[in-house]
């Protein structure tokens, strides 16, 4: 099956990879978007990049565009995981749980940004995704906040171990 894209060319359907990112939490959710826009809207990526628009990352998602999503010039870890997009769209398409299908894709497939791969370390090692310092029990003490605990290393390297490869950012 062939359809047109934006530019009226006519693209292949790869529906292999959408076989394969519908296996993903959430990932055959996008079958439903019809293109209304209604998540751009509020999107700050799309809002302050050229390059990044969610109803467009749909439409991708439905050609099963897998190197335009996942290839070097991906523009997906631009997405701030926001949920702005999941809560305007109207059909239940969650575009936010799709976008983080992909990053966990293009992680598992070694394509994340030395930022991200920062995180994911720290997070692996500590259980934050910011390394402690006194300065931040500090600044906690102004708002009247207690000082952060332990974190429970053993209960989350239990999770981690638990998940597959890939599963998490
Ligand atoms: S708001 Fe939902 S249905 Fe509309 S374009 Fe975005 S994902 Fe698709
Ligand atoms: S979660 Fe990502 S795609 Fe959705 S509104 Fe926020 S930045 Fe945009």
């Amino acid at each position: 099956m062939t359809s047109k894209n934006e530019d009226n060319d006519i693209v292949k359907v790869d529906f292999a990879f959408k076989r394969l990112l519908a296996e993903t939490v959430e990932g055959d959710l996008a079958n439903f978007c019809y293109q209304c826009g209604a998540c751009v809207g509020d999107c700050p990526a799309a809002t302050y990049s050229e390059d990044f628009n969610p109803r467009e990352i749909m439409l991708k998602v439905l050609y099963g565009l897998e190197d335009e999503l996942l290839g070097s010039e991906s523009v997906i870890w631009e997405c701030t995981n926001c949920y702005a997009c999941h809560e305007r769209c109207p059909q239940q398409v969650k575009p936010v749980e799709i976008i983080i299908s992909l990053k966990n894709m293009l992680a598992a497939r070694g394509g994340a940004p030395d930022a991200v791969n920062k995180v994911i370390t720290t997070f692996e090692t500590t259980g934050r995704t910011v390394p402690y310092s006194p300065a931040i029990d500090k600044q906690r003490a102004k708002f009247g906040l207690k000082p952060l605990g332990d974190v429970p290393m053993d209960e989350i390297q239990a999770l981690l171990d638990s998940t597959p490869e890939g599963e998490v950012t």
